[in-house]
């Protein structure tokens, strides 16, 4: 019966599939993502019984791919991706050339020509934008800085491979070497400017005309106050964009969903766009797992054993490496190096088009598609492992941290002159949650300080002469420049508890006696926070909860 309906079959095979053993992985601890790739090689054709239609779930996959590029578009704006460019294009640019030389190596010593090398090295640089992202978001990093940084990186491989694509075609001729004094400097140039000023009109067109044109078509529809309309124009906008950018520009579906994003996140109601399409990309996300799976033959492991095994370390140790000396060299601390490397430890769909791409051009053996698809699953299952592994390590230089021995070394700094305030309170964070205390603690003339990251928001307090110290309260003294040991109290009002935890861990260390009250947002942090010292802990979410109960307890009144 199935046979008359492949997309049908794809999708709820995949789906039921990917359901029963991600909710298996989940019961013995491991990540659901494990589940959601295993049900690909189940419905894959190296398995026996059932097999999917490949192209069916490659396609469902790339839409996948559309809603979640558009949905980190939404939490980014032009400056964000600008304000991270001088790391994130130096970093992806000597990340790739490194990861290209191993797999260079690799291919070499496997007997490959050098053509068949590159685009295994290629395969093998360049992240995965779903594993990513999942990483990210899981662990609530996507708006951190170091969150920034990962996805601009991403961006910059994501741009390097839409040129390879392009490239890689006009170039195989030479890479073979087939006639190739005939390709003259010009034949390779080409179709790099072509390629260069297909993405330029693009990023032109949609700062120009899609700018206007979409939130516009966003806010009108909200105004119609259908709720199905609004959905509706989301999905048709994030969808319609990146299509329209891959058939008119040539560029790629990501990188226009990622550009239609950005654009409305300019507009009040991206928020609302965000939620909107959220049930749908995590499908979505799901059967991007499937048919990855699909894609690997698991004798692999039992055939080439050894290569394997190579190609496995150069995605999750050579890369990872690399990146983490470059972040380091750049001067940003550990942590942020340590959650770029384990990000990029890992390789996904741009790998398997390359890949798909050298073999039918003769470049690469088959040989190097299968090694790169199976190091894929292996790395992507292991990616939670190396997040895990951060965990631990970020928080052993936590716990080593004493102010004498601060954990982060981070950028130098002129040392801060101790403020004179006491029995004063000291507020980290002055956005949504912060601003607010700040009010009602100026209105009842308690003395404060404020520590915040983005000197913009604060600009205000400080023309009210409210003493305020810019920059990260984690940074080493930063705590005793605010003069903690002798305040009546300290508020921590960031969204991000792990920083949260490290802030509070120091001022404990400066005063054991000091009331810390925190912030979080799960069971989780509250523990993660109590654990470092902190005496309170509220939960945003369920102070939430209790305001919405007492509403309607009033209402009802
Ligand atoms: P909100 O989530 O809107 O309450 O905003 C949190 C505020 O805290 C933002 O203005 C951030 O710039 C600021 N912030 C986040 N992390 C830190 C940190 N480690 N040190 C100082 N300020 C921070």
């Amino acid at each position: 019966m199935h046979h008359n309906t492949p997309l049908i079959s794809t999708v709820v095979v995949g789906l039921v599939l990917a359901f029963v053993l991600g909710a298996i992985a989940q019961r013995i601890r491991i990540s659901p993502l494990v589940g959601y790739l295993l049900a690909g090689v189940v419905m894959g054709p190296f398995t026996p019984g059932y097999v999917a239609d490949q192209n069916i779930a490659h396609e469902l996959a790339e839409i996948g791919i559309i809603l979640l590029m558009f949905g980190v578009g939404l939490h980014f704006s032009l400056k964000d991706l600008l304000s991270v460019r001088a790391i994130a294009v130096p970093g992806a640019v000597v990340q790739i050339a490194v990861a290209t030389l191993l797999g260079i190596g690799l291919g070499w010593t496997l007997g490959w020509p050098i053509g068949g090398g590159l685009v295994f090295g290629l395969a093998l640089s360049v992240a995965s934008t779903v594993v990513l992202l999942r990483a990210l978001q899981e662990r609530r990093l996507i708006d951190t800085e170091r969150g920034r940084i990962a996805v601009g990186w991403l961006i910059v491989e994501d741009l390097a491979m839409v040129l390879t694509l392009v490239l890689l075609p006009a170039l195989a001729g030479l890479l073979k070497g087939e006639g190739g004094g005939e390709i003259g400097a010009y034949a390779m140039v080409q179709p790099v400017l072509v390629t260069l000023g297909k993405v330029a009109a693009f990023v032109i067109f949609m700062l120009v005309v899609g700018r206007r044109v979409i939130p516009w078509i966003l806010h009108y529809v909200a105004h119609t106050g259908s709720r199905e309309l609004f959905r509706l124009a989301v999905f048709a906008i994030s969808l319609g964009v990146a299509f329209g950018a891959a058939v008119l520009f040539d560029v790629s579906f990501a990188l226009g969903a990622f550009f239609a994003g950005m654009i409305l996140s300019e507009s009040e109601l991206s928020q609302r766009a965000a939620n909107e399409t959220l049930p749908l990309r995590d499908a979505f996300a799901v059967l991007f797992f499937v048919s990855v799976g699909m894609l690997v033959d698991p004798a692999i492991v039992l055939r080439e054993p050894l290569p394997l095994l190579a190609t496995v370390v150069i995605i999750i140790f050579g890369k990872s490496v690399a990146a983490f000396a470059i972040v380091r060299l750049f001067g940003y601390p550990t942590s942020t190096a340590l959650t770029i490397s384990a990000s990029l430890a890992q390789i996904g769909e741009f790998s398997f088009i390359l890949v798909s791409l050298g073999v039918s051009l003769a470049l690469l053996p088959e040989r190097g598609r299968d090694l790169v698809l199976a190091g894929a699953i292996i790395s992507i299952m292991l990616n939670p492992l190396c997040f895990a592994l951060l965990d631990r390590m970020l928080a052993k230089k936590e716990e080593s941290a004493t102010p004498e021995k601060p954990a982060e070394p981070a950028a130098p700094r002129i040392p801060l002159e101790a403020s004179k305030l006491s029995n004063h309170v000291v507020l980290v964070g002055h956005g949504r949650v912060g601003s607010v205390v700040s009010k009602a603690l100026r209105q009842a003339q308690v003395p404060i300080l404020v520590i915040e990251d983005s000197p913009g928001s604060v600009e205000k307090l400080r023309q009210e002469g409210i003493e305020v110290i810019t920059g990260n309260a984690a940074a080493p003294d930063m705590l005793q420049a605010a003069n903690v040991g002798a305040a009546r109290g300290l508020l921590v009002a960031i969204p991000d508890a792990f920083e949260g935890g490290q802030i509070v861990a120091k001022a404990r260390a400066i005063s054991t006696t000091l009331p810390i009250i925190a912030r979080a947002h799960s069971e989780e942090e509250i523990a993660h926070l109590k654990h470092h010292g902190a005496n309170t802990v509220i939960m945003g979410e369920q102070e939430i909860a209790k305001a919405m109960i007492a509403q309607i307890g009033l209402a009802g009144a």
